[in-house]
């Protein structure tokens, strides 16, 4: 570019003093050549006129009898003598006499040239008695013919000059104006250059800044050196580029932000273009559906089969579609963008698989509070009948029966209500711990003493294995007692009489455990998992005979989950089961937790 206005600058110059030096040159050689025209008949008409009345007379008057020779020779020599105010030199500029009718040449300050005196228009003009003073700028000589009669004869006095003044004068100028023209032309040069450190510099610095700006570098501010229209330029970018580098912070800190939010967010998102081609797609999205997405991945074998590519660009709002992939339950949203021509179709991928297990979950367990609720309601009711319609008829001992049973059966249903409130106040997090710092080996005792009585009931030999020195822990006591309690009673519940029930504790690092292991019916291994659900009972009619409502170890495992530590079964050859409690030392670290 730098070259390029350079050698423009300079062609210009050069241009310009070139005209200029022809237009001058022309005019000032034709001004030459007019002056001289000029001057050459100013001195003729001057030899002629008033003025030199001698000289015309001398011309014109015989001195006595002379023939047309002798006549030509006395006008030569009266022309010889006056040759200075002529200006004739012999050389460039000569006299002729020339014969007054014919124009032939009779005497003259040169010899008649070769093939004799042509006849020139003036000399024509001559002849026919009129002076001839006429010459064209461009015609290579000039000539004035005055006709004069003398002795009764006519002859022409004719001065003719070759121009070579005028020539060899303009040869001289010319050659000037072409030393003129050198020299102007190497001082444009050198002013091109100045030309180029004051306009071409600053503007190549300029085109630099852009061209860094266009690859994204702003951090390069011009500097400003001068205060005219390329200084002002320099300015306006420099204050656009400021402009432009906030303005693209502001939009890349934007797209940073929402790269962050499509990278990290759970909803899968896939976004494909006009041509159905993936142009963008989150990690999430190639969770949920299983697979890796490339620039090859097209729209139809992805989502073709949900609605055709045309149908989701030209939704108004958005499309609903619904898939399952391996087990997971997956909401599709299809909705079209558009920015000018560009534009594509955009899938948001939300998986639903939890909030349908949730909704299931909830549905189950409203049927089975209602049935858990219905049996003991049922009873009371068929009961309270027979009572009502035999009174008198029943003996005291059926009505003292009859009337256990509704007791029984409306103690179950004190016992579930409490229980279903238990397991609310820890859904809703209104139930806080009351942690306080009890020594685990001694509530571990306690409930072994505590449950003694009904293990020898049912005959069963309960073992306690409590090592020597167990640490205090943090936790809520009460309830920690409830989910020993629970586990041991199902032990003792689920294992037929005459039994081994073996309670343990310990320490293993900053935890402390508690296991109850017996040899009782166990748990079937598709039914392992299960165990910890709301109402889930491997055997209902067991349970319930026990007194059992199906929520015990779910409202232990919950319990243990909010002091942070975890009941799970144990894995076991031998027949019956293996349940373990752990709870962290410290206690929980939940702020929830209430410390009194
Ligand atoms: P329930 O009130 O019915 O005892 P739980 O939530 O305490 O309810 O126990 C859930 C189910 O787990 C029980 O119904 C029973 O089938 C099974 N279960 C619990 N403990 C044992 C055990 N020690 N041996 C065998 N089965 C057990």
């Amino acid at each position: 570019m730098r070259r390029s206005l350079h050698i423009k600058l300079v062609l210009i110059m050069v241009l310009l003093i070139v005209s200029l030096m022809v237009v001058v040159g022309a005019f000032l050689m034709n001004s030459v050549t007019g002056y001289y025209i000029h001057e050459f008949y100013q001195q003729i008409a001057d030899a002629f006129g008033e003025d030199n009345v001698d000289f015309v007379r001398d011309l014109q008057t015989a001195t006595g009898a002379e023939d047309e020779a002798d006549g030509a020779d006395m006008v030569g020599a009266v022309l010889a003598l006056y040759e200075g105010v002529l200006g004739v030199d012999r050389r460039n500029r000569n006299y002729f006499v020339l014969d007054g009718t014919t124009g032939r040449y009779l005497t003259g300050s040169a010899p008649a040239p070769e093939g004799g005196v042509s006849i020139t228009p003036n000399i024509s003009t001559a002849l026919l008695g009129k002076v001839g003073d006429d010459s064209s700028v461009t015609a290579d000589y000039m000539d004035a013919a005055i006709p004069i009669t003398r002795g009764g004869q006519s002859y022409i006095v004719y001065i003719l000059d070759s121009r070579e003044t005028a020539r060899s004068l303009n040869a001289e100028m010319f050659s000037l104006i072409i030393e003129a023209l050198v020299l102007g032309l190497i001082i444009s040069i050198l002013l091109s250059f100045l030309l180029a450190k004051t306009m071409v510099n600053p503007i190549q610095r300029l085109t630099n800044g852009i061209e860094g700006a266009a690859r994204g570098d702003f951090s390069r501010k011009l500097e400003v050196s001068s205060g005219d229209e390329i200084g002002q330029l320099t300015e306006s970018f420099n204050a656009m580029a400021q402009q432009l580098e906030t303005t693209i912070a502001a939009v890349e800190n934007e797209r940073n932000k929402l790269d962050t939010l499509f990278l990290h967010m759970a909803d899968g998102v896939v976004a494909f273009d006009r041509e159905e081609r993936v142009i963008h797609s989150n990690p999430a999205a190639a969770r949920l559906l299983g697979r890796a997405f490339t620039q090859e991945d097209r729209y139809g074998e992805l989502f073709g089969d949900l609605f055709p590519f045309e149908q989701a660009e030209a939704a108004d709002g958005h499309l609903s579609g619904a898939r399952r992939v391996e087990g997971r339950h997956l909401e599709l949203l299809l909705a079209p963008f558009a920015r000018a021509n560009q534009g594509g179709v955009l899938v948001l991928i939300h998986d639903v698989t939890e909030q349908r297990k949730a909704e299931q979950m909830r549905k189950d367990f409203v049927a089975n509070v209602s049935h858990e609720l219905r049996t003991p309601l049922t009873n009371i009711k068929s009961y309270a009948e027979t009572l009502d319609d035999g009174v008198g008829d029943l003996s005291p001992e059926m009505e003292h029966k009859f009337l256990g049973v509704i007791l029984n059966e409306s103690d179950r249903m004190t016992h579930i209500l409490q229980d279903l409130l238990t397991l609310s106040r820890f859904d809703s997090g209104r139930d806080e711990l009351r942690l306080t710092r009890f020594p685990f080996a001694k509530a571990v005792d306690d409930t072994y003493q505590a449950i003694l009585m009904d293990a020898q009931n049912h005959a069963h030999t309960v073992e306690l294995d409590l090592p020597g020195s167990l640490p205090e822990v943090r936790a809520d006591r009460e309830r920690v007692m409830q989910v020993m309690m629970n586990i041991v009673s199902n032990a003792i519940k689920y294992t037929p009489d005459g039994g081994r029930i073996r309670i343990s504790a310990g320490r293993t690092g900053d935890q402390v455990w508690m296991e109850v292991d017996d040899n009782g019916i166990g748990i079937p291994e598709s039914d392992r998992d299960r165990i910890f659900e709301r109402f889930y009972r491997v055997d209902k009619a067991r349970s319930r005979q026990s007194g059992g409502t199906g929520l015990g170890l779910s409202i232990a495992q919950e319990i243990m989950h909010r002091h942070e530590g975890s009941l799970y079964l144990v894995d076991k050859e031998e027949p019956g089961l293996t349940i373990r409690m752990e709870l962290p030392i410290r206690g929980p670290r939940e702020e929830a937790a209430h410390e009194k």
